[in-house]
């Protein structure tokens, strides 16, 4: 085949895969793998403050294992588990698009190592942004007055949230998310987040505030101690980025 017939060829065949994929609508039928170009796969976010930052709260060599080698490990491994994903399922979650939100809310239609490895990349990513070395006090704006209404006060919101953390049953995360326009205190497993519909996440909504209780977040410097590094966390809290999650 000369190379002219082969780019024809090679054109009339993705004319007839995108053709198939506007007149189906279900998942994975297709066994064509999907093509994910280097410049198009998730990539580590970047802090946006240094690994010593965040001490005597968060000690650097944590930030740095758990930014550098544990996000990046999620990253690498969502890029590798989406490689071999069927080409219309791969159309479907808008990949070309990087769309972590997309891929989130079809994940019980998703293998096991995407919703480990696209929760993982998710949380961390929220958990870098919520924190701030500039961060911690009383919660502002209209997040501190929802706090107040729904929960009676700060410390009891603290109070809460902090028994909720402490209990997570090993590995998981806590959440702040907003439901049905009430703020609710909810943990998951692993690396499953409230985006997921999926029947081990027990409430769905939206993320305001996201805790890693997994001990790779404070084993170095806490020990067994989660209790210490919860209140850590407290000093921590970027209040007008949660703010701004708010709808
Ligand atoms: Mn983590």
């Amino acid at each position: 085949m000369t190379q002219k017939n082969s780019r024809r060829d090679f054109i009339k065949k993705t004319a007839i895969l995108s053709a198939g994929l506007i007149a189906t609508n279900t998942f994975g039928i297709s066994n064509t793998n999907a093509f994910t170009p280097k410049e198009k796969q998730f990539k580590l976010p970047r802090l946006a403050y240094d690994y010593n930052a965040l001490e005597p709260h968060i000690d650097a060599l944590t930030m740095e294992i758990h930014h550098s080698k544990h996000h990046q490990g999620y990253v690498n491994k969502l890029n590798k588990a989406l490689e071999v994903l069927p080409v219309d399922l791969a159309n479907k979650l808008n990949l070309d698009k990087c769309d972590l939100n997309s891929i989130l809310s079809h994940i019980k239609h998703l293998p096991t190592s995407i919703r480990n490895n696209a929760g993982g990349h998710y949380n961390h990513s929220l958990y870098w942004e919520l924190m701030n070395p500039k961060g911690g006090g009383l919660p502002t704006g209209d997040l501190n007055k929802r706090i107040i209404a729904e929960f009676g006060s700060f410390e009891a919101f603290k109070n809460e949230f902090s028994t909720a953390a402490k209990t997570q049953f090993g590995s998981g995360w806590t959440w702040l998310i907003e439901t049905e326009g009430k703020l609710v205190i909810t943990s998951t497993a692993n690396q499953d987040n409230p985006l997921m519909v999926v029947p081990e996440v027990e409430k769905n909504g939206t993320p305001i505030l996201a805790l890693d209780v997994w001990e790779h977040a404070y084993y170095l410097k806490n020990q067994n101690n989660r209790s210490d590094y919860i209140n850590a966390w407290f000093n921590l809290i970027d209040w007008d980025v949660a703010n701004k999650k708010l709808a």
